[in-house]
């Protein structure tokens, strides 16, 4: 893929679109869902090729969880934006200030919406926000990720069949041109992806005051009371651990065990592992991590976090050798009580590297969160209502899941989204709706105003009766 020409490319297409929309008016109801179906169609048609084609970018991932999370995780959100956006696009009637005045506020579409979407859940995370981006009304260029490049030259080849350019577009290319993309002067910029990455994209996206929604990653702590049970907490932490080899921006990124649980929990999650992966290294259901790079900055944790003193657990339940496979995976590791300072613990990790971090009174595991950037989720474990309060209370997340992992992000009615550095602004369901809306209040002034409007002079005189 030539760069330039892709970036010509894309500055033609934000012109073509937003001529388009000025051209065409506000997109109808009946004709966004006449959109929303063909991104519905395009998904289930191409279902088979799309999972194939994720399980080539990655070198190995089962074509099970791409029917399950990327398929139907999208067709379930713009089946449900499909569903409800003529309820959503209701005007809302509010009170005029004058009797026979009229006043509402109409949810209208931004214009042209730019996507920069990432390589984890590469047609999820490109086709969920898009069922808030088109229920809204809103046309949209998408940049999907140059890690994964045959799904993304997939996601271009559909989407261009099933749309005209001045409807929905697809760019591609790397670093350079998704550097130049967040330039544009879009209606509105949606970014997935790493929080250094963000910083960029909204510091390009500020020139043109062009509004960002931000959806980013971090650290998500899980906290684990000391009423849990461990093998409970340890087999639901490891089940979303293990899902993609943590490669998901939901991952438990690191764990907070009492510190008398410690050994009941390596063991525990070591035996949850090997139940659900008796072999790893050729086991196609186990995900590859993403690229040589990935693959390295995590091996460099974990060697940075051995020479730091952290005990290293590595959990290969058929002591398999990972060097000898073609493509690259890692086994799960726990990494217990690695230093503060060390990499694992400054940076997000996203893979199958577990820290493990021990605690006596809860409030220091708070105050561990509370000393670091406000994370995507926030996991407790444990069955005491006061001490569920008071984590909850004392933090600040872009979600929770309680006794599990993740799943408050799988609700279509929940609102999805970070918080502080881990993102702003959130899609799913209605959330996406608003998020890819302008609220306009519209007033229509009635006729009986004469006599006491307090515009006109002598200023004043009308309010007198109300200070
Ligand atoms: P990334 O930030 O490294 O890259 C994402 C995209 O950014 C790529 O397509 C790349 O082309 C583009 N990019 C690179 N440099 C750019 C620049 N200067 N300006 C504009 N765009 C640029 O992220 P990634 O590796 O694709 O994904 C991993 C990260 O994404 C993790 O931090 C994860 O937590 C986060 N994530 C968040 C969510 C969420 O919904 N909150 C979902 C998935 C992933």
């Amino acid at each position: 893929m030539k760069t330039a020409p892709e970036i010509a490319r894309m500055h033609a297409l934000l012109q073509t679109q937003k001529q388009a929309s000025l051209a065409h008016g506000i997109l109808s109801a009946d004709e966004r869902i006449g959109w929303l179906n063909r991104l519905i169609a395009m998904l289930a048609d191409n279902k088979d090729e799309i999972a194939d084609t994720i399980t080539r970018d990655f070198g190995s991932r089962t074509r099970e969880l791409t029917l399950l999370a990327d398929v139907l995780g999208s067709i379930n959100e713009l089946k449900f934006a499909r569903d409800n956006l003529a309820k959503w696009m209701q005007p809302e009637a509010h009170a005029g200030m004058f009797p026979d005045a009229q006043a509402r506020v109409e949810y209208v579409p931004l214009g042209v919406v730019g996507m920069l979407s990432p390589w984890n859940f590469p047609v999820n995370l490109t086709f969920a926000p898009l069922a808030g981006i088109v229920a809204a009304g809103n046309r949209c260029i998408i940049k999907p990720s140059e890690l994964t490049p045959a799904t993304s030259a997939l996601i271009a080849r559909l989407i261009g069949a099933a749309f005209n350019e001045s409807e929905i577009a697809v760019v591609l290319g790397g670093p350079d041109v998704a550097a130049e993309f967040s330039t544009l002067a879009f209606d509105h910029l949606l970014y997935t992806g790493s929080t250094s990455v963000g910083r960029h994209v909204m510091r390009a996206a500020a020139a043109n005051l062009v509004p960002v929604t931000l959806e980013l990653g971090g650290k998500s702590p899980v906290i684990v009371s000391q009423c849990a049970s461990v093998e409970d907490a340890a087999a639901r932490i490891m089940t979303i651990k293990t899902l993609n080899a943590g490669q998901i921006c939901l991952a438990p990124d690191y764990v907070f065990i009492p510190e008398h649980s410690l050994e009941r929990f390596i063991t525990a999650a070591t035996t949850a592992v090997g139940n659900m992966f008796p072999t790893l290294a050729n086991n196609p259901g186990y995900t590859a991590i993403i690229n040589e790079r990935h693959h390295a900055r995590l091996q460099s944790y974990l060697s940075d976090a051995r020479e730091r003193g952290a005990r290293i657990v590595e959990i290969n339940p058929a002591n398999e050798d990972f060097t000898a496979q073609n493509v690259h995976r890692l086994p799960p590791t726990l990494v217990v009580q690695p230093p503060e300072d060390s990499r694992i613990m400054q940076e997000e990790i996203f893979g199958p590297l577990l820290p493990v971090l021990t605690y006596r009174h809860v409030g220091e595991a708070i105050d561990f969160v509370n000393k670091r950037d406000r994370p995507l989720a926030l996991y407790y474990f444990g069955q005491d209502p006061a001490e569920e309060h008071q984590v909850l209370s004392n933090t600040i997340s872009g979600g929770v899941t309680v006794n599990d992992c993740m799943t408050h992000a799988f609700s279509e009615t929940m609102p999805f989204g970070g918080v502080g550095a881990s993102g702003m602004g959130a899609y799913h369901g209605q959330a996406g709706f608003r998020t890819f809306s302008h609220a306009r209040a519209i007033y229509r002034q009635g006729k009986a105003i004469e006599a006491e409007y307090a515009l006109r002079p002598p200023y004043g005189e009308p309010m007198q009766q109300y200070l």
